[in-house]
């Protein structure tokens, strides 16, 4: 083509197009920025064409501007080097970069200001567009209620892991002894003191978000917001304040709240996890309703922090997650003085004595159809799952369709099937109830709609931990979905107690801990499941994920020299498989 026209069909055919000399450090700078922000452009090298000359020529003939680079966006012309970049600076070059144009008040609205929401609105903003987040707190029914950063930072993982840590701390006051400490006779808890520190904690970070946002200039609207039409969205505020706002793109990030099972009494009587954090008064005896996740987190840390506590298990520990493992964390919770009550389901809870705490009566009903149990506690907590908060949003004016669970159905890339309307974390059909993952898609998806970023959530290999006393790490397939997908005799699985060394001087047993590697033998021994219970299993399988990730096989793992002494070398060293039926306990050092 002649040099002209080459020009023009490449700044025709290309949202951003860099004419650039590959030996250029200005036209380094450029390309490096949109890298950086993870935009697709085109380069033409001009050193790299036979008629680069010519084509310099008729830039200047265009522009005016002799030099490298010459930038375009959308048709536009930027300029070079400097003016690319102070283009950024201002805040306009994503603004030049979105070719969509609209009437609505924001480019992006986002309901929900957890961690996908906040995430999501941060991002969008500094790709240039003008984002509202609106977020609002129903109170619990006993009234609970908090501030901005949704589910995660409020009554979610932040408070659960502080509590967590002061649950290890009476472990490290047990065995302390054993390492010389001289500690009082007896040592006691202060709840309302823990509550006191991580309520304070919570408080600063709420009001570290709000600082972010308006820093970020994403305007922070605290109201609940309902759809009116698809693009129109009423708010209410604590006083009853409306306000009507319209946007082009409205992300769902409204995440879930805790379930109550429909027997006389939950609502009125229990807790749940968005209550037990910030609960004014020590919980005494306690029963949690639930085998998963979060019932069994909040009975380690409460039985581990001096309280009797009975865990209600309908059917299995932990669905989903691998049994074996499950198993374990339940058989050591149990020797910590957790009690269970397995194959029951409460029927009623009444209050026999009101108080801070009062007492209640819970009555249940075993699976197998025997006789009522009852039993009395002064704190109920139920933790029977969550239920994503699409019931009163106003979705049915919006044509966007639900799944049965109440959850938004999404394809891969967020999107509903109304095309300006997405949805991310806990509240997506089919994805994982993670912060990780509500940040990640959060931030993809902004990248997406206003950088013409391409990179997709991958839901794959996600590692994830479950804290219990015992910490329980995994990343990859459980035993059973390995078998379900590969078949029984493709897989060797390499198993291992370990005695940690911090374990032995404190005489702690030797053989609660335990790792396992799942891998495709047709596959050279590719590593499908990665699986570790034991103290700071969450550190440990963050760390290795990668390697999953990246497709390790058994060899890598046993090519890596370990770091002596430390939990994670037991990955490295592991040699006997299940199927060679021999012992896997721990044999020191
Ligand atoms: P959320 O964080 O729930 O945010 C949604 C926000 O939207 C909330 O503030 C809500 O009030 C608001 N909202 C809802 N509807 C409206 C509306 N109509 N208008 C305005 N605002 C609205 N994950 C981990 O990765 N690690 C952990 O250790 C961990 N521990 C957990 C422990 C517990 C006890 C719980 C309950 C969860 C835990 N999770 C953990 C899960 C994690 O908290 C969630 O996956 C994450 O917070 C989901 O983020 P989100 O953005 O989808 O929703
Ligand atoms: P889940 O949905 O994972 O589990 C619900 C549990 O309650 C199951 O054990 C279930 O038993 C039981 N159950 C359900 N209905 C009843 C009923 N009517 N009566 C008695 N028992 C019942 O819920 P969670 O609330 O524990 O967790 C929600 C999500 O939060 C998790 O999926 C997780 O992704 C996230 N989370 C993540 C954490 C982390 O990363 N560490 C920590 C905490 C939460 P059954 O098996 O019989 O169905």
């Amino acid at each position: 083509l002649p040099a002209a026209e080459l020009v023009e069909q490449y700044i025709k055919q290309n949202k951003i197009v860099v004419f650039s000399k590959s030996t250029c450090p200005f036209c380094h700078k450029v390309k490096g920025l949109f890298k950086e922000l993870n935009i697709a452009f085109t380069v033409l090298e001009l050193d790299q064409i036979s008629n680069g000359a010519a084509v310099q020529e008729a830039l200047q003939a265009k522009t005016g501007q002799t030099t490298v680079p010459n930038t375009w966006i959308n048709g536009t012309h930027v300029g070079g080097a400097t003016d690319t970049l102070e283009l950024h600076s201002k805040g306009e070059l994503m603004k030049l970069l979105r070719t969509r144009t609209h009437s609505y008040e924001y480019d992006m609205v986002i309901i929900g200001g957890g961690s996908g929401g906040l995430a999501a609105s941060k991002e969008a903003a500094k790709l240039g567009a003008k984002v509202a987040v609106v977020d609002f707190v129903k109170p619990t029914p006993s009234g609970t209620t908090w501030g901005l950063g949704g589910t995660c930072v409020n009554v979610g993982c932040i408070p659960k892991k502080l509590m967590h840590q002061a649950a290890v701390l009476s472990h490290c006051l047990e065995d302390s002894v054993a390492f010389g400490w001289k500690t009082p006779e007896k040592i006691s808890h202060d709840w309302a003191a823990l509550v006191e520190g991580v309520q304070s904690h919570i408080g600063s970070l709420n009001w570290g978000y709000r600082v972010q946002l308006r820093d970020k200039k994403v305007d922070y609207i605290n109201a609940y917001a309902k759809f009116t039409d698809p693009h129109t969205l009423q708010t209410v505020d604590r006083r009853g304040k409306e306000r009507t706002i319209t946007a082009d793109q409205i992300v769902l990030a409204a995440g879930g709240r805790p379930r109550y099972p429909d027997i006389p009494g939950a609502k009125e009587y229990c807790i749940t996890s968005d209550d037990i954090f910030s609960l004014p008064h020590a919980p005494g005896k306690t029963l949690l309703v639930g085998a998963s996740y979060i019932a069994l987190e909040c009975a380690g840390f409460l039985a581990n922090l001096g309280y009797d506590v009975t865990v209600m298990v309908r059917s299995i520990f932990l669905r989903g997650f691998d049994q074996q493992m499950a198993n374990k964390i339940a058989e050591y919770m149990e020797k910590q003085g957790v009690k269970f009550i397995r194959g029951a389901v409460p029927t009623k809870v009444e209050q026999i004595e009101a108080g801070s705490p009062g007492t209640l009566r819970v009555t249940a009903a075993p699976t197998d159809g025997g006789e009522a149990i009852t039993g009395e506690y002064n704190t109920v907590v139920v933790a029977i799952g969550r239920d994503p908060c699409t019931s009163d949003i106003g979705i049915e004016n919006t044509g966007a369709e639900l799944a049965k669970n109440g959850k938004l159905i999404v394809d891969d890339v967020e999107r509903s099937n109304v095309p300006h309307i997405y949805g991310i974390g806990d509240m997506i059909e089919g994805g994982l109830e993670l912060t990780p993952v509500a940040i990640q898609a959060g931030k993809l998806l902004s990248k997406r709609i206003f950088a013409d970023a391409t990179k997709k959530m991958d839901y794959r290999n996600v590692p994830t931990t479950v804290f219990t006393p015992l910490e329980y790490g995994c990343c990859g397939l459980s035993e059973e979905a390995a078998i379900a997908k590969y078949g029984e005799d493709d897989l060797e699985i390499y198993h291992t107690n370990f005695w940690p060394l911090e374990f032995t001087v404190a005489h702690r047993p030797e053989n609660d801990c335990y790792a396992k590697l799942i891998c495709v033998k047709s596959q050279n021994e590719l590593v499908v499941g990665f699986h570790i219970l034991g103290p700071n299993a969450g550190e440990i399988t963050q760390g290795y994920a990668i390697a999953l990730q990246m497709k390790a096989t058994k060899e890598n793992f046993d090519d890596l020299v370990g770091i002596h002494p430390t939990c994670a070398e037991t990955l490295t060293t592991m040699n006997i498989t299940k199927k060679s039926g021999a012992d896997p306990a721990a044999s020191g050092c």
